[in-house]
């Protein structure tokens, strides 16, 4: 098949882009967190066909995503007034919230289980091909399973192109890494997924957000996710990455002493003269949401430059730092080497 390329700078790609979305196609959108590969949610065929394109697994949920708080009510069974609360603080925005499901919701969506996730995103070209399309969107990142997501329609079209009808070009993502994931259908809240909205901003609403183990250590053997998505290898180049704890001294005498061809180190901004490796940076050290910003791109580009083996520097995990350990880590298949 061939991939239209669409622009959302040009006029009428956005109603074309909503046409291919209403017979049951397959676009790339872009969002504010990473472009994402949409379907009518509440078309199951629709949705299968996005299963198909990435190659995911079928028990990973999807998430829907609205751009009218009217639409919500008819996802899923009733809306709390946690959920209320939250929604006013942070939505439109980076957050997903996990709530008893609708009888609407297609089992394509929801992997069969009894919840689904919702987001009203704010970026200004997803919310109007929402609009547009009149249905709410079923999106995952846009990327093949496994791969790093795409934070720009160049990405996506790596992954994608020949495999779904049309991706609709909106500049690079702001945020860079996928929404928060939180699930009210428990009692506490629990942090299933750390992203652009923080744990603190999720505490100053909630109270109480329990943060899942699986956010920052691999799941125990035999013990089913909370959050399906958790369980897979994810945001991988094709290079075996480690991550390196240590003060930047030590990181640096570590990696130019594994100095072997294929070798490349991920690090932060202006560190690179003290390597002897090739570097692809990612945002600075202090600079948590540069470098969620920068992660995934820097990822691919490991991938351009041929890297096999790859040292990377450790994030903090404050704030949105918390979503990039997250990504980096899973990236890493969590293997952390302490220098
Ligand atoms: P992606 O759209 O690629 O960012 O993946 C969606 C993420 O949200 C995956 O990690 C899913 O496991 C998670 N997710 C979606 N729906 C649910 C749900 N109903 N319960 C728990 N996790 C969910
Ligand atoms: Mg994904």
């Amino acid at each position: 098949m061939e991939t239209l390329h669409l622009s959302a700078e040009k006029q009428g790609d956005i109603e074309k882009a909503a046409q291919i979305l209403r017979q049951g196609g397959l676009v790339g959108i872009p969002t504010e967190t990473v472009y994402g590969l949409a379907a009518d949610a509440l078309n199951g065929p629709a949705v299968a066909g996005i299963f198909a394109a990435k190659n995911r697994p079928m028990d990973n949920p999807l998430i829907v995503h609205i751009s009218d708080l009217s639409q919500w009510e008819d996802l899923v069974d009733g809306v709390p007034e946690n959920a209320r609360a939250l929604a006013a603080a942070y939505w439109p925005g980076p957050m997903t919230i996990i709530l008893p499901k609708s009888e609407k919701i297609p089992d394509e969506v929801s992997a069969g289980l009894p919840t689904v996730g919702v987001r009203f995103p704010s970026h200004p070209v997803a919310r109007a091909i929402i609009r547009e399309s009149g249905c709410p969107l079923a999106a995952p990142s846009g990327n093949l399973s496994g791969r790093p997501s795409p934070t720009t329609a160049a990405c996506m079209a790596e992954d994608m192109d020949g495999r779904i009808d049309a991706i609709v070009d909106g500049g690079p993502c702001r945020v860079g890494v996928e929404s928060t994931v939180v699930t009210l259908a428990t009692c506490p809240p629990r942090l299933l997924r750390p992203g652009g909205i923080t744990l603190e901003q999720l505490k100053a609403v909630l109270g109480e957000v329990v943060v899942d183990p699986a956010v920052t250590q691999p799941l125990e053997e035999g013990k089913e996710a909370p959050s399906p998505g958790m369980k897979y290898k994810h945001y991988a180049p094709k290079a075996h990455v480690m991550i390196v704890k240590g003060a930047l001294a030590d990181y640096c005498r570590f990696v130019n002493s594994h100095n072997r061809p294929g070798t490349a180190a991920l690090c932060f901004a202006g560190e690179e003269k003290l390597l002897e490796v090739p570097c692809v940076t990612y945002g600075s050290e202090t600079d948590a949401a540069k470098q969620a910003h920068d992660l995934f791109e820097a990822l691919r580009r490991l991938d351009e430059i041929g890297a096999k083996t790859v040292y990377a520097r450790s994030p903090g995990q404050e704030g949105v730092g918390l979503a990039v350990y997250n990504r980096l880590i899973r990236a890493a298949g969590f293997e952390v080497l302490e220098v």
